[in-house]
C-alpha cells in the first residue's frame, strides 16, 4: 500500500476571489461548477470516519490540509463542525492546516483554528502593485488590502505562533525580486514558499515566454542572491530545499528532488481525486477512473489499488531528457502538471526546465562561493 502522508480536504468549490492564473477556474476545467459549493454535514461525517479507518489502518502519521476554492467560504460554524469530528477522529499529534487567501480571515475562525490546532497559511504574491495585476476580485478590483487586514488579524492573534505557518507566493517574473523579497519581510512570516505558475507546454504559464526561456529562473536567482545577503533571512522553502539537495540532502516538497509523496485528495462531494491542479492539463484529469468516495470506499482500498499506483508513480519523469539530466536528483522534472503536452501526456521534461537548470546551476556557483570563502 502506498503510504499517504497528506489529505487535501476540498471544504468549498467556490472562491471569494477569481486570480487570472487560477488552475482551478480560468485554466479550461469546468467541473467545480457541478460540485456542491461547500462539504455537507454527511460528507463531514464520512470524511471522518474514513479518516480514522485510513489512520488505524496505515499506523503513520498524515497530515490534514483544507483548502478550496477558498475554505474560508465554508464559515465559522460548518468549519467549527469539520474541525471537531476529525480532530475526534484523528490522533492529537495530526498536523492540520488551512490554505486560505486572507480575505475571510476573522477573530472567530482564528479562535476556532486555535482551539483545534489548525495552522493557516495565507496566499498573498508580494506588494500591491505584485499581488493586484492577477489577485483580484470577482470585480476586477485587487485584493492586497483585505488581505493584509487577515494576515494583520493572525499576526495580533494570542495563539499566533501556533497558527500563522507561512506565506505562499506564486512568482511573477515581471516583478522585482528585491522589491517582492523587502516586502515579505515587512509581515514577519514565519516562512515563505514560492511557486510556479501553473501551466504546460501546450498552454505557457503567464509570463512564459518559450519553454527554452528563462525568466523564471532568473528571477529566482535574484532573489537567492538577496536572500544569501540577508544577515536575518526570511525562511524561503523553495529556495532551502534546493541548496539542501545540491548540498547532497533531502528536500521536502512536492514536485524538486527525488522524494515521493503519497497525496489523496478529497472533493466537496466526498470523492477521491488526484491532484486538483491537474485540472489545468485538460478537463476531468484530476479524476480517478474508478469513482472513489469517502461514502462508498475505504481509503486502504484507493491506496491499494493499481490505478492509484499508476498515478503515484507519475511523480517520477519519464522523459529522456530528464532520465539523462545531470540535474535531475535536484530538480526531479518538476511537478507533473508542468510535464503536460497535448499530444504526449506527462512524457515530457517540466516546461520550467530551462529555468530550472539556470537556477540549480546559479545555486551550485553560489553555493561553491560560499564554501571557498568559507575555508579562507
Ligand atoms: S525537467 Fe529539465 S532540469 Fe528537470 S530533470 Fe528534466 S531535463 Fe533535468
Amino acid at each position: 500500500m502506498i503510504a499517504i502522508d497528506t489529505v487535501l480536504v476540498k471544504v468549498a468549490s467556490r472562491c471569494n476571489i477569481n486570480c487570472r492564473y487560477c488552475y482551478i477556474y480560468n485554466m479550461g476545467d469546468t467541473r467545480w461548477a457541478t460540485m456542491p459549493k461547500r462539504i455537507s454535514h454527511a460528507t463531514i461525517t464520512a470524511l471522518a470516519k474514513a479518516l480514522g479507518d485510513l489512520s488505524r489502518a496505515q499506523q503513520r502519521r498524515f497530515a490534514v490540509v483544507f483548502h478550496g476554492g477558498e475554505p474560508l467560504l465554508l464559515g465559522p460554524k460548518k468549519l467549527g463542525v469539520l474541525l471537531a469530528a476529525l480532530r475526534r477522529a484523528l490522533p492529537s499529534d495530526y498536523p492540520f492546516s488551512l490554505q486560505t487567501n486572507g480575505m475571510l480571515i476573522t477573530q472567530e475562525i482564528l479562535d476556532l483554528c486555535s482551539e483545534y490546532r489548525t495552522s493557516l497559511g495565507v496566499s498573498i504574491d508580494g506588494p500591491p502593485d505584485v499581488n493586484d495585476r492577477y489577485r483580484i476580485d470577482h470585480e476586477g478590483k485587487g485584493t492586497h488590502k483585505k488581505v493584509l487586514e487577515g494576515i494583520e488579524k493572525l499576526q495580533n492573534h494570542r495563539d499566533s505562533d501556533f497558527l500563522y505557518t507561512g506565506l505562499l507566493a506564486v512568482i511573477d517574473p515581471e516583478s522585482d525580486p528585491c522589491e517582492v523579497y523587502n516586502f515579505f519581510k515587512t509581515l514577519n512570516a514565519p516562512s515563505l514558499d514560492l511557486l510556479y505558475r501553473d501551466g504546460n507546454h501546450s498552454r505557457l504559464p503567464y509570463s512564459k515566454a518559450s519553454f527554452q526561456s528563462t525568466e523564471n529562473g532568473r528571477w529566482l536567482a535574484q532573489f537567492l542572491d538577496i536572500y544569501l545577503a540577508d544577515k536575518k533571512p526570511l525562511k524561503v522553502r523553495l529556495l532551502d530545499d534546493m541548496i539542501k539537495l545540491v548540498l547532497g540532502g533531502c528536500g521536502t516538497k512536492e514536485g524538486i528532488g527525488a522524494n515521493d509523496f503519497g497525496i489523496i485528495v478529497i472533493d466537496t462531494d466526498g470523492s477521491v481525486t488526484k491532484n486538483d491542479t491537474l485540472k489545468s492539463t485538460f478537463n476531468g484529469a484530476d479524476r480517478f477512473t474508478r469513482r472513489w468516495s469517502v461514502f462508498t470506499n475505504d481509503l486502504t482500498e484507493v491506496a491499494n489499488s493499481s490505478e492509484f499506483l499508476a498515478y503515484h508513480t507519475l511523480q517520477r519523469p519519464t522523459a529522456s531528457a530528464c532520465l539523462s539530466c545531470p540535474e535531475l536528483s535536484i530538480c526531479g522534472g518538476g511537478m507533473l502538471v508542468n510535464r503536460w503536452r497535448d499530444d504526449s501526456g506527462y512524457h515530457n521534461p517540466s516546461v520550467y526546465c530551462a529555468d530550472q537548470l539556470f537556477l540549480i546551476g546559479h545555486i551550485r556557483n553560489r553555493v561553491a562561493d560560499l564554501l571557498v570563502s568559507h575555508e579562507v
